[in-house]
């Protein structure tokens, strides 16, 4: 929508495909519906948040920042707001108000919206002549491939762009999943599944045992493993297929060590007479209980006074290194976003531009870059978009 718009705005006549009928149908979901358009900060905090390629996106992203992300779509009629840690939403707090203004936007500029899947590059002579759609070809002399990776695909993102990039010679980095839910046989997910922690320090650790994540948030035992805001960010850090992973949740980040045992030595106090499976509900969640005493050691059954220090020293390490055992990351189509794609190689910087055929364009999530959490994803997409918009 990015590229279309400022293509036409610069005279181009530009169609606009998409199988939906409409474009911006995975934009609605964005921010669980409240769409996190950017992240109020400057390029380089931008660029330590792009894990994959950050220095391919240093022209794109110096040419169109963040704050001209949110002076574009103030513009537009879409006031914003900045939340913690620079999340930049729509002050309405409705995707769909981002969407419109897009789409005002592409009426108010020319841009014909069309039905249709692109299912082919027709290429002459090494330059785009047009493109093979499933409701018969166009001719055009330039195209821009903006068809996101191949995450929820029920979004229409389903992956397309590769095999076209891939037909016009293209290198394609496989695609993988990025912040997605962790996968788990951990018995304790199965026992715990459906609660949400809040307020928990999550880390994760590679198999040198070197910490290559730390956070502080919410997280939620599933089914199949865990999920909630800071594993998905987490997630964004465990890439490479032979990696294993080992998770350790600190319950109570706020409290040290030293306070923490402290306030353990006060509830046992208190609870002395109680059985040991009863001196735990005011630090922990009912259900997190009979979890932590069966990891403990202590018979459940056990008076809190005989419990000796050097198990509540143990139970004390359980509270702030709780583990869980990864088996991997959830699947692609569960991802926020796919990590992989066209190469960057082969792709000029500053214009988007593919270096192997001519007229051919590249925007968005379909290139091999991704970003963690906080409005970072969009923000490469518009100035990709920007980007390959203002060369065409
Ligand atoms: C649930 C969810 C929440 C997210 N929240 C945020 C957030 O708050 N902030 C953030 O920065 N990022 C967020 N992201 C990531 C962000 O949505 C994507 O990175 C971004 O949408 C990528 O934009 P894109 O234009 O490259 O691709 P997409 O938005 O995926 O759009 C690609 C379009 O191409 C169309 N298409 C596909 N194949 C073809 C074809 N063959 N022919 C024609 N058209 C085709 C599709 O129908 C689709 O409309 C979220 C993602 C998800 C799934």
């Amino acid at each position: 929508m990015m590229a279309a718009g400022v293509a036409a705005r610069r005279g181009h006549r530009v169609t606009l495909l998409d199988p939906n009928g409409v474009p911006g149908k995975k934009l609605r979901l964005t921010g669980k519906g409240r769409c996190n358009l950017t992240n109020d900060c400057d390029a380089e905090t931008c660029l330590k948040n792009i894990p994959t390629n950050p220095r391919f996106l240093y022209s794109a992203l110096s040419r169109f920042t963040p704050a001209d992300a949110m002076a574009f779509f103030t513009e537009l009629g879409v006031p914003l707001k900045t939340e913690r840690g620079g999340r930049v939403f729509p002050m309405s707090d409705r995707a769909g108000d981002v969407v419109a203004a897009l789409e005002g936007w592409l009426r108010g500029l020319g841009v014909t919206v069309m039905r249709g899947r692109v299912t082919g590059l027709i290429i002459r002579e090494g330059a785009v002549f047009g493109v093979t759609t499933d409701r018969g070809g166009i001719p055009c002399d330039r195209v821009v491939i903006a068809t996101g990776g191949a995450s929820y695909p029920a979004t229409g993102s389903t992956g397309d762009g590769y095999a076209l990039a891939a037909s016009a010679g293209h290198t394609v980095r496989p695609p993988m999943p990025s912040l997605v839910p962790l996968l788990s046989d951990d018995p304790c997910c199965v026992a715990l599944q459906g609660l949400t922690l809040r307020n928990v320090a999550l880390r994760v650790y590679n198999d040198k045992d070197i910490p290559v994540f730390s956070d502080f948030g919410e997280l939620l035992f599933t089914h199949f493993g865990l999920s909630g805001p800071i594993v998905l960010s987490a997630s964004a850090h465990m890439r490479g297929p032979e990696r294993r992973w080992r998770l350790s949740i600190d319950l109570k980040p706020a409290l040290s060590e030293t306070k923490l045992d402290a306030r353990l030595l006060r509830d046992f106090t208190q609870y002395r007479n109680r059985d040991f499976q009863n001196a735990l509900s005011d630090l922990l969640h009912k259900r997190m209980v009979p979890v932590i005493i069966g990891m403990s050691g202590v018979e459940p059954e056990r008076k809190v006074h005989s419990v000796t220090r050097t198990e509540r020293a143990k139970l004390l390490h359980l509270l702030k290194n709780f583990p869980v055992t990864v088996a991997g990351l959830g699947p692609l189509s569960d991802a926020v976003v796919t990590a992989g794609g066209v190469a960057v190689e082969e792709i000029h910087p500053a214009t988007m531009a593919s270096r192997l055929t001519g007229g051919l364009y590249f925007a968005g999530e379909v290139i091999d870059t991704d970003a963690y959490t906080g409005g970072f994803n969009l923000q490469i997409a518009w100035a990709t978009g920007h980007a390959a918009g203002s060369s065409v």
